[in-house]
């Protein structure tokens, strides 16, 4: 799944259920003394100095950060400053907690982008609502960025995300000058499928269509994508012509091999699909809009010569 997204799809909160909040202090009777005020509300993990917040934030993906503004070697406000400046942790939202109360060091960590101060010594009422509201908000935050980015349906990226994630690898892929492998997929004889079985049973079949066609995903920045109705389109860099070829096959023999019963079609027992596949080097002459209608003219020849195949140039 591409970076760009996979955030949402793979967080931890998703996979295990509890949000993680970073706890970090430079002393061990803070951090424990925090860690158990929030633990039922929670799970927290535990820093001890800003290196090691930095790197626990990028590996752990935690939900919110706990952070110490005084710690001798890297102070709260310069983690801060480079949580915020990496693009891996610049999500992730911010508490500074604090012994220097004074205005001007709230409104310094404010400013480098922190939601929320709590001065120490603080109670331990305020520092559990506080955080339960900033978790609650950043659930919220999360289910708005999955509906804004996946289909609802599939669980597929959107069409929205597709047109995201196409730009950015188009403009990536000049500057490295290596290739962008482009899939279009259309359901074969769809229509006489939901006339047959019903529209429920035919949104169940574009489910399993969309798992099949994402377990053939296989590089990191592979992204496979609803992008219409019984259409996918899979973005895959650095596929030539060959390689883009190899991943079509792979998923319509996937989709052929789920053996799901089409009684109305006059192309095979059981459902299957038809890929129109092109990859090219981009370059400043072309445009992702192009290499879209060229797959889409390969996918209609696919179409023409029978359906339940894969043209590619
Ligand atoms: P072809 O082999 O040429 O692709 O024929 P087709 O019948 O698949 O194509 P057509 O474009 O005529 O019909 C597409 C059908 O897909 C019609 C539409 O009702 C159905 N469809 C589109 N989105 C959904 C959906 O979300 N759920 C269901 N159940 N059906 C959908
Ligand atoms: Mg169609
Ligand atoms: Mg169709």
């Amino acid at each position: 799944m591409h970076d760009l997204i996979s955030q949402q799809r793979f967080s931890k909160t998703a996979s295990h259920g509890r949000q993680q909040v970073l706890l970090v202090d430079d002393q061990p009777l803070s951090l424990a003394f925090a860690a158990a005020e929030i633990e039922d509300i929670c799970h927290p993990i535990q820093a001890h100095s800003g290196e090691q917040a930095l790197q626990l934030a990028a590996s752990e993906q935690p939900d919110l950060i706990l952070l110490d503004a005084h710690m001798p070697g890297m102070s709260g406000f310069e983690v801060c400053r480079r949580l915020k400046q990496d693009p891996r942790t610049a999500h992730i939202a911010v508490i500074f907690l604090t012994v220097l109360d004074e205005e001007v060091n709230e409104e310094q960590g404010l400013r480098l982008g922190a939601i929320d101060y709590i001065a120490k010594p603080f109670s331990p009422a305020i520092l559990r609502a506080r955080v339960r509201n900033h978790l609650l908000i950043q659930r919220q935050r999360m289910q708005l960025q999955r509906l804004a980015q996946f289909d609802g349906l599939t669980g597929l990226a959107n069409r929205r995300s597709f047109d995201q994630v196409l730009s950015v690898e188009w403009q990536r892929l000049i500057k490295l000058q290596e290739p962008l492998g482009l899939l279009m997929i259309d359901v074969d004889a769809f229509k006489p499928f939901n006339d047959h079985y019903g529209h429920q049973a035919g949104d169940q079949v574009l489910e399993q269509v969309a798992t099949a066609i994402n377990r053939q995903m296989q590089r990191k920045h592979d992204l496979a994508s609803r992008y219409g109705g019984e259409e996918f389109a899979c973005i895959l860099p650095h596929a030539d012509q060959n390689g883009a070829s190899i991943i079509a096959e792979g998923i319509r023999d996937a989709v052929q091999d789920l053996q799901i019963p089409h009684r109305a079609s006059t192309v095979a027992p059981w459902v299957t699909v038809s890929i129109g596949a092109k990859s090219i080097v981009p370059n400043v002459s072309s445009s992702p809009k192009r290499l879209i209608a060229e797959a889409d003219h390969y996918l209609y020849e696919a179409k023409n010569k029978g359906r339940n195949q894969v043209i590619a140039e």
